[in-house]
């Protein structure tokens, strides 16, 4: 999150990268591989993608998530749209996403019905219901039966998270002291 870092993102150079983004990147890398998740998965032989052709849009546009994961998909050559508070007619505009990330932090905003058939939706919202319980941005129960792979709230992105953050903790020591 560093500016220098994210100058960096900008110009498609250096490795570090924001950690909620790289952790949905992976789940997204995830969702395109056919590897088996037994005991000899690991994130660093998962193929990175290419997104060539296909619809990105994401939900959101802070310096935290938003912003950084648009360039990141961008980065693999995805076509990418990002929508805000601002956006009009955002049903329609998800509907066109092979690859919808939503980053706004309220509750069941995205419908099932503005899921494509087949979408990878990764879901980075994290909200309380009035009963305090979990929830994302994406209304979960209609868009699992449409998306082809879906990220739940709690138990998705959040902990990918952490473990990136893990990840960019080692690489920079590593960097540091080569
Ligand atoms: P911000 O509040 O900084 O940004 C929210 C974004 O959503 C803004 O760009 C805003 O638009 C947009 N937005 C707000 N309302 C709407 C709307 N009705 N339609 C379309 N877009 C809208 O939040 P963050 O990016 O920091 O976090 C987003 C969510 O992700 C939160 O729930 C947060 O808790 C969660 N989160 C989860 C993480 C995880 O590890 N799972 C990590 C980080 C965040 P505008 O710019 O126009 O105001």
């Amino acid at each position: 999150l560093h500016p220098l870092n994210q100058g960096l993102l900008m110009r498609n150079e250096g490795e570090l990268r924001p950690c909620t983004p790289s952790g949905s990147m992976l789940l997204i890398d995830l969702a395109h591989s056919s590897q088996a998740l037994d005991r000899e998965f690991s994130v660093d032989l998962l193929p990175k993608t290419s997104l060539a052709g296909k619809r990105a849009v994401v939900v959101g546009r802070s310096v935290l998530v938003g912003k950084p994961v648009g360039l990141m998909l961008l980065e693999r050559n995805a076509t990418v749209t990002y929508a805000h508070s601002k956006t009009e007619n955002l049903g329609q505009i998800c509907k066109e996403a092979d690859i919808l990330v939503a980053a706004v932090g309220q509750e069941n905003l995205i419908k099932g019905s503005w899921i494509k058939p087949g979408a990878v939706v990764i879901d980075v919202g994290m909200n309380r219901t009035k009963e305090g319980r979990l929830c994302g941005d994406v209304d979960f129960v209609e868009a699992e039966k449409i998306a082809s792979a879906i990220t739940p709230v709690p138990g998705g992105v959040g902990p990918m998270t952490v473990a990136m953050l893990i990840r960019n903790t080692l690489q920079s020591y590593l960097g540091r002291t080569a």
